[in-house]
C-alpha cells in the first residue's frame, strides 16, 4: 500500500486533511474530519484507559502557551534547534540532517557539529530537493523549533507555544506533589496539542507542525523505587540497541522484558517496564507487531534532558518511524525549575528512624568577607556553603577558593567559620527522577490506518477495508435500509436510533446500491452493517454482515442491540 493511496483514503472517508486547503493551505497542519477525530478521541481513550486509569496516574490539562522563563530553564530556548540550509538559487528551506538521511547511509546527522554537516552536504554533492541546485558551500544554521508570541499588548512578556506537554506537567510540580501527599512514585499523564515550527513537515500526519502528545511523567525515588516488572516480563519484544546499530550487519533481538532487563539490553527497568506495557498497548490498538521494534537512541541523539531513551517504531513504507520516545529524563527538569524560580521542587524523603549525621557548615554570618569583596560577598558566602556540603576536603587547607563567573575569590580557612558538627535529621529533600514514555497520537493514529489497510477481491470486485479493531473505529455499525420505501426506511431509523441509544456510533446509509454501501463503510473501517430487508418485516431479523469476512448472519431485532454491545466491547 503506498502512502499516497492512504492519504487519498483519509481525505475521501472524513479522517484527515490539509487545513485551510480554501486558502491554499499550510504544510504542517491537519483537520481531522469527522472519522478521523472518532479514532483520535478512540485511542486517546485507550491511552487514558491504559497509563492513568490503569496505572493509577493522575491527568492534567495545562495551558499550550507558557511565558518564556520556563523554557529558559527547560534548555529549550538554547538547545531545541534542528539544523536548517536555505538554498540560495530559490530560497527554499530543509532541515540539514533529513537531506543527509535521505541521501547517504548517514543517520544520527543532529550530533555532529555544523562545520561536519556542511563538509558531508559537500562531499556528498547533495542538491536542492526544491530546484536541484548544489547545496555545497551554502552555510547551516541552527533553528529554534518554538513558536514564539507575545503574552498580552507589546513584546515585554514573550511566551512559546510548548513543544512538549511534559513542561506543563513539570511546572506544577510544587502542587503536584502535594496532591500525591509528597508520597514517590507518584505519575502525572497529559494529553494534548504541542507545537513545532519544523522546518521541512513531511509525510502527511507523521511530522506536523501542531500534534498531539500523550504524556506520563512518572516521578520516583531512583534509589527505592522499582516497577513491578513480574506484571510484564513475559511480553516478547523486538530490540534494536545501540550495539547492533553500529555494527554493519547488526539484526535487531527477539528477547522478553524480562530476560532484556536482567542482562542488561535494557538498562533502567522502569523503561522495560514501559516499554512492556505500551507493546501490549500498540496491539490493542491494531498496529501490527511484525513491524514494530523498540529502538535504543544512539548516545549523539539524546535530547538534551535525557540519560537513556528507546523509540518504539513502526513499520511504513519501508522506513522506520518513531512512534513513542521513552526516555529517562533523570532530575534535569525539576532541578532546572528548581533553580531558575522560587518554588521547591523537591520532595522530603522521610527517614525510617531519625539520623545522626555530620553536616559541615560556614559561618552564616558573612562579616567574614571584609568590605574588599563588595557585592559579590553574597554569593561567595553562598558558594562557600554549596561547597562545604559538596567537598569538605576543600578546606583542609590555609585557604579555599571559590569561582564566580570566571573570577576566582581567595579566603583564609579560618575565617570563614568553617565547622563540622552532628545533628539528627528526619529526612532529607530529594529531586525526584523522572521516566518519561511520550507518544504522539497522530503518528499512533496514521499508523494504525497504514497497518490496517487491506486490499482484497469480494464477489469478483477489488475492494479496499481497514481491518481496524471494534475498539478504535471510528464507526461501529453500519445500517442500511434495503429500499426507502414499504416501512423499510422507517424500521432502519429505529433500529439506528436504538443502536445510537446503546453508546454505539451508526452510520445511516439509504443511498445507492448495497454493495456500494458496503464499500463504502468498508473504507471506513465500520466493523459491522446491519441490513434491514424485507424478511425484517416478516420475521422480525435482520442481515448483520462482519467487514473481513463479510460474512452474514440474521439476527433477531429484539437481541441486536446486545449482540452489537458485546461485540464492542470485545
Ligand atoms: P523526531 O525525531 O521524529 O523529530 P522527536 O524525537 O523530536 O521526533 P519527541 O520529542 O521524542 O520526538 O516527541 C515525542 C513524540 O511526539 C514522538 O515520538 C512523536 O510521536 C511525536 N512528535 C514529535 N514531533 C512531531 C511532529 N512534528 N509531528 C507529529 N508528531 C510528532
Amino acid at each position: 500500500m503506498s502512502s499516497q493511496k492512504l492519504v487519498e483514503l483519509a481525505k475521501r472517508r472524513g479522517y484527515f486533511l490539509q487545513a485551510s486547503g480554501a486558502y491554499g493551505g499550510v504544510s504542517g497542519f491537519y483537520t481531522f474530519g469527522p472519522q478521523g477525530a472518532a479514532l483520535k478521541g478512540n485511542v486517546e481513550d485507550a491511552w487514558r484507559d491504559r497509563f492513568a486509569v490503569k496505572e493509577g496516574n493522575q491527568e492534567i490539562d495545562a495551558p499550550t502557551i507558557m511565558p518564556e522563563p520556563v523554557f529558559e530553564a527547560s534548555g529549550h530556548l538554547d538547545t531545541f534547534d534542528d539544523m536548517l540550509v536555505e538554498c540560495a538559487e530559490c530560497g527554499a528551506t530543509h532541515r540539514a540532517d533529513h537531506l543527509i538521511e535521505d541521501n547517504t547511509e548517514l543517520e544520527d546527522a543532529e550530533a555532529i557539529p555544523i562545520s561536519e554537516v556542511e563538509a558531508l552536504i559537500a562531499e556528498h554533492d547533495l542538491a536542492c530537493p526544491a530546484c536541484g541546485a548544489a547545496l555545497a558551500g551554502e552555510s547551516v544554521e541552527e533553528f529554534n523549533l518554538m513558536f514564539g508570541t507575545n503574552i498580552g499588548p507589546g513584546d515585554s512578556a514573550p511566551g512559546y507555544l510548548r513543544p512538549e506537554t511534559a513542561q506543563g506537567i513539570f511546572v506544577e510540580f510544587p502542587q503536584l506533589k502535594e496532591y500525591a501527599r509528597n508520597q514517590l512514585p507518584f505519575g502525572v499523564t497529559q494529553i494534548g496539542k504541542a507545537y513545532r515550527n519544523e522546518i521541512s513537515p513531511r509525510k502527511s500526519v507523521i511530522r506536523t507542525r501542531e500534534f498531539t502528545q500523550a504524556e506520563l511523567e512518572l516521578f520516583i525515588d531512583p534509589e527505592e523505587d522499582e516497577p513491578d516488572l513480574a506484571r510484564v516480563e513475559d511480553v516478547e519484544v523486538t530490540l534494536y540497541p545501540v550495539p547492533q546499530q553500529q555494527d554493519d550487519d547488526g539484526e535487531p533481538i527477539t528477547t522478553t522484558i524480562g530476560a532484556a532487563v536482567e542482562d542488561g539490553t535494557i538498562a533502567s527497568a522502569w523503561i522495560g517496564y514501559y516499554l512492556g506495557i505500551a507493546q501490549r498497548w500498540y496491539d490493542r490498538v491494531g498496529i501490527d507487531m511484525d513491524r514494530f521494534r523498540f529502538r535504543q537512541h544512539l548516545p549523539g541523539e539524546l535530547a538534551h534532558y535525557s540519560v537513556d531513551c528507546w523509540d518504539a517504531e513502526s513499520e511504513l513504507d519501508g522506513d522506520w518511524v518513531e512512534l513513542t520516545g521513552f526516555a529517562y529524563r533523570s532530575d534535569y527538569d525539576l532541578s532546572k525549575h528548581g533553580e531558575y524560580s522560587d518554588e521547591d521542587f523537591t520532595i522530603f524523603k522521610q527517614y525510617d528512624e531519625p539520623k545522626t549525621v555530620e553536616r559541615a557548615t560556614v559561618d552564616p554570618d558573612m562579616s567574614y568577607l571584609g568590605p574588599e569583596f563588595g557585592g559579590a560577598a553574597g554569593e561567595i558566602a553562598d558558594a562557600l556553603e554549596a561547597l562545604a556540603e559538596r567537598d569538605r576536603s576543600a578546606f583542609e587547607g590555609d585557604e579555599v577558593s571559590v569561582e564566580i563567573d570566571g573570577e576566582t575569590y581567595t579566603i583564609p580557612v579560618e575565617k570563614t567559620g568553617f565547622a563540622v558538627e552532628e545533628v539528627t535529621e528526619a529526612g532529607e529533600h530529594i529531586t525526584p527522577h523522572v521516566v518519561e514514555p511520550s507518544f504522539g497520537i497522530d503518528r499512533v493514529l496514521y499508523t494504525i490506518l497504514a497497518h490496517s489497510y487491506r486490499e482484497d477481491e469480494v464477489d469478483g470486485e477489488e475492494r479496499t477495508y481497514l481491518e481496524l479493531s471494534p475498539e478504535v473505529a471510528p464507526t461501529f455499525v453500519g445500517v442500511f435500509p434495503l429500499m426507502d420505501k414499504e416501512g423499510l426506511g422507517e424500521l432502519a431509523e429505529e433500529v439506528a436510533t436504538d443502536l445510537r441509544e446503546a453508546g454505539l456510533s451508526v452510520a445511516y446509509d439509504d443511498s445507492g446500491a448495497i454493495g456500494r454501501r458496503y464499500r463504502r463503510q468498508d473504507e471506513v473501517g465500520t466493523p459491522f452493517c446491519v441490513t434491514v430487508d424485507y424478511e425484517a418485516l416478516e420475521d422480525g431479523t435482520v442481515t448483520v454482515r462482519e467487514r473481513d469476512s463479510t460474512e452474514q448472519v440474521r439476527v433477531e431485532l429484539d437481541d441486536l442491540v446486545e449482540t452489537l454491545t458485546a461485540l464492542r466491547s470485545g
